[in-house]
């Protein structure tokens, strides 16, 4: 390992509360070995994900505007960001800004967190002639989108890191060097806890409930339409089962909560649905649930699923991409097929159905997570992908 730190510029356009991406990044910010990683932090204006970041603690640069003047999020809406890119100044100006900020702060390589940064952190980087790492969260479906990355990778030629080996395949075709780092997180934070009663109480729910959690971004392709229909036949057979629906919409979908929330009418199960929109007490939260369900399609890997794991809770989840490489199904939890409300109905029936057998997949998971997927290995294998770029 080197004995000069790496300046590492980490590229993130996010404004909103964030997903999955804001968190590992957040993650690798509070955990890199200052001795071995001196981060950068590239970011947008009012970024609301860095709420409890001490700024002052760490070297920053506003690269990219607030949402309102860079809109457009989700995860196959690049083809209109490189039509605006290819046509607009304003949306070249973030390349300009990172440009004058990886020189200004004397970076050595530039590690894009979003499918927008892989874009222009990439030209950015590219034209300064630095290294240039994409961490890829995403599983792109043909269309212009993918085709626009693809073109990109082949421009720029940066390093992926891929959270799984479904993203990692998912991106062959580019033929970038690329190494798999499973998603981790701080498996202590989420370690079992005493249910809080008057969190439970708050969010209304009572000890003798059976809860299921889904802790997900409130978009279609999570599945919790499929959830809702599940659910609701699940309630004859466990009329004290409870949903919470953790997680919010981003402001470009503001309107899908309602549609969810009208769905659970018609279904007749509303009354046990929990609406609890964006919390920072997962940990808390976890503690209350008996099963953790994440039904969404083609999940590129599901942090949610390690932090169930993490806190000795069984899960549910689809066979895809990343949840058949996080869940031992059978042994941590239950995998089904994405969009088949009749079993994942199944599913839940078995575990809410069998408490004893539910704990032990839970206690069986907390053990593969500490296997798998603590922190401290993802920045192992961070810090030999800095060393790789930059030999
Ligand atoms: N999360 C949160 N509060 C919420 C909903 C989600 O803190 O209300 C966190 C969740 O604990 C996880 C992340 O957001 O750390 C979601 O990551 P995941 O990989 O599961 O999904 P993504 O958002 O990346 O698709």
């Amino acid at each position: 390992m080197t004995s000069t730190p790496f300046r590492v510029a980490y590229v993130d356009h996010a404004c909103d509360i964030g997903g999955g991406a804001q968190e590992a990044l957040l993650d690798i910010l509070r955990y890199a070995d200052r001795r071995i990683v001196q981060p950068v932090l590239l970011h947008a204006e009012g970024a609301q994900w860095l709420r409890d970041v001490d700024l002052n603690t760490l070297e920053t640069r506003v690269v990219f505007p607030a949402a309102e003047a860079f809109p457009g999020q989700s995860r196959d809406d690049l083809g209109s960001l490189w039509r605006r890119a290819s046509g607009a100044a304003q949306s070249l100006q973030p390349v300009r800004r990172i440009r004058r900020a990886l020189a200004e702060c004397r970076v050595d390589i530039v590690h894009t967190n979003t499918l927008k940064c892989h874009i222009l952190g990439g030209l950015a980087a590219r034209l300064a002639g630095k290294p240039l790492i994409w961490d890829v969260r995403d599983i792109l479906e043909a269309g212009a989108a993918r085709s626009v990355l693809l073109a990109v990778a082949k421009r720029t030629r940066p390093h992926v890191v891929a959270m799984s080996s479904a993203v990692a395949d998912s991106l062959a075709s580019a033929r970038c060097e690329t190494t798999v780092v499973l998603g981790a997180r701080p498996l202590d934070k989420y370690s079992p806890d005493a249910p809080d009663d008057q969190l439970r109480a708050a969010i209304g729910i009572e000890p003798t409930d059976k809860v299921l959690s889904v802790i997900a971004r409130l978009t279609p392709w999570k599945g919790h339409t499929t959830l809702l229909e599940a659910f609701a036949s699940v309630l004859p057979q466990e009329p004290a089962a409870r949903l919470l629906v953790i997680g919010d919409t981003g402001f470009w979908e503001s309107d899908y909560r309602d549609t969810l929330e009208r769905l659970a009418e018609q279904l007749g199960c509303a009354d046990a649905v929990r609406w609890l929109g964006f919390r920072e007490d997962i940990t808390e939260l976890l503690a209350l649930t008996d099963v953790v369900v994440l039904p969404s399609h083609n999940e590129p890997f599901g942090l949610v699923l390690i932090e169930a794991m993490a806190a000795n809770k069984p899960v549910i989840a689809t066979n895809t991409a990343g949840p058949l490489e996080i869940v031992a199904s059978g042994a941590t939890g239950l995998l089904v097929e994405h969009g088949d409300a009749r079993q994942l109905a199944d599913a839940m029936l078995e575990l809410l159905g069998d408490p004893d057998r539910a704990r032990t997949m839970g206690q069986a998971g907390r053990k593969r997570a500490e296997k798998l997927f603590d922190i401290s290995r993802l920045m192992q294998q961070l810090y030999g992908v800095y060393e790789t770029v930059t030999s």
